[in-house]
């Protein structure tokens, strides 16, 4: 190896200058446009769309405006990951620190549900077995889509036009 390439003062820069690139053009995985991979993709982009026109105001602070759309319970648990009941509009430092702590949106979530629906939402988030499918997903797109239409007054674009089922 060559011994300069190794300076300590170029590598860290190197090593910063990629970060910084990777951060910037994060490559866009390509999924199949009638794959699920890609429904789900545009699942997420609808849904948060969607939340943010519906929870203008974060809902934790109740202050910031909403800029993400944030998961409840975590996105890792299939049968609540597109449920519009478990994802809401936040800002980003209260969805940082719901990480950690978790009872401050625990409780607007709760409000917001009221007992009932929590319940429903808690039951569904810890049932493994519940799987959406592809129909399913589908159905839950169009819906979020025509209620962003009827909201905005315009149809949203984006989605990838599949063929119906
Ligand atoms: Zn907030």
């Amino acid at each position: 190896m060559n011994g300069y390439y190794h300076n300590s003062t170029f590598r860290i820069k190197e090593d910063a200058k990629q970060m910084k690139r990777g951060g910037r053009l994060r490559p866009i995985r390509k999924t199949h446009p009638e794959s699920d991979a890609r429904l789900k993709q545009d699942l997420t982009k609808v849904l948060s769309k969607y939340v943010c026109l519906r929870d203008p105001l974060c809902i934790v602070c109740r202050f910031n405006e909403s800029t993400q759309a944030g998961h409840f319970f975590h996105r890792d648990m299939p049968s609540v990951e597109f449920d519009p009941r478990n994802v809401w509009g936040i800002c980003g430092p209260c969805n940082y620190r719901h990480e950690t702590e978790p009872q401050p949106m625990r409780d607007a979530v709760l409000a917001r549900l009221g007992e009932a629906s929590f319940a429903d939402l808690t039951e569904l988030a810890n049932n493994h077995k519940v799987k959406l499918s592809t129909n399913e997903l589908e159905i839950l797109l169009s819906e979020l889509v025509e209620k962003i239409g009827d909201q905005t007054g315009v149809k949203f674009r984006g989605v990838t036009k599949r063929r119906t089922a």
